[in-house]
């Protein structure tokens, strides 16, 4: 075996990958460059751990269950006229994941509460958090099926690890009693460690009328409430008015 073989197969040993991998090109620059000891090292020290990183982020990135990408570098707050810069700034800046706030973003269809709850989700996910995003129906599904679906076991254990919990579409669908309880159960236990974002296009007051139960409404408000913001995002639809269109304007039958 050549030396360079040799040296692939120590950094595999060490679970250096991406030394292994780059090994051929980290030479090569190496010696192009001409680096002193120190710099060679920190070379491959360097790409080691930037490597780990982006894999650790593309991990959690995947773990977190988003339907689709959306950034928040893409979020045109010229169009959310509710939110400041300023408090826009502080919403992408996360401390308060760190202080275990909750987030309610509510308000019509096309607004960009989605948007705006993946966009976090994801900054989240490139900042170290670890995140979870479901929608209440999926929630709901996996709550009621926990004791015998192992997905909805490993999707909860998941969820109650989590720094960050996006539940998108909270009150598009009435749910029962049994179900309104378990959605308590778990908030409450969530309250002291996770952080939670909650898309929802009712009122406070129209809770009670999806979940059923005015006690357990207030309830579930009264654990979400007590370190929230909430964002009512009154705007018009962001699809309505950038609607988009395949045929030509004048592409009527000539
Ligand atoms: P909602 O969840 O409020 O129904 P979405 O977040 O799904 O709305 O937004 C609908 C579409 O409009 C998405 O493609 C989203 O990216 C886009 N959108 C909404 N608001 C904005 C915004 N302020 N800037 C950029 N895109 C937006
Ligand atoms: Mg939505």
């Amino acid at each position: 075996m050549d030396k360079i073989q040799t040296l692939k197969t120590s950094a595999r040993s060490l679970g250096l990958i991406h030394t292994r991998d780059a090994l051929d090109e980290v030479i090569h620059t190496a010696e192009t460059e001409q680096h002193s000891y120190l710099d060679f090292l920190t070379y491959v020290f360097d790409g080691e751990i930037l490597y780990r990183q982006n894999k650790a982020r593309d991990k959690r990135i995947k773990e977190a269950g988003f339907p689709y990408p959306k950034y928040l570098k893409d979020f045109d707050l010229t169009f959310c006229k509710v939110i400041s810069k300023k408090q826009f700034k502080q919403l992408t800046e996360l401390t308060w994941i760190d202080g275990l706030y909750n987030l309610i973003l509510s308000g019509p269809p096309g607004v960009g509460k989605t948007h705006l709850a993946i966009g976090l989700g994801y900054q989240a996910c490139e900042d170290g958090y670890k995140v979870s995003y479901t929608t209440m129906q999926s929630l709901i599904k996996v709550l009621r099926t926990e004791e015998i679906d192992r997905h909805a076991g490993v999707k909860l254990r998941r969820i109650r690890s989590s720094n960050l919990l996006i539940i998108d579409e909270v009150g598009y669908l009435p749910i029962s009693a049994t179900e309104g309880n378990l959605f308590f159960q778990l908030i409450s236990e969530l309250q002291e460690r996770t952080s939670i974002v909650i898309t929802t296009n009712k009122g406070f007051e129209e809770w009670t009328e999806f979940l059923g139960d005015a006690a357990l409404a207030t309830a579930i408000l009264d654990r979400l409430s007590y370190q929230c913001d909430k964002i009512p995002m009154n705007g018009k639809s962001y699809r309505l008015e950038n609607r988009k269109s395949f045929l030509n304007e004048t592409g009527k039958d000539k």
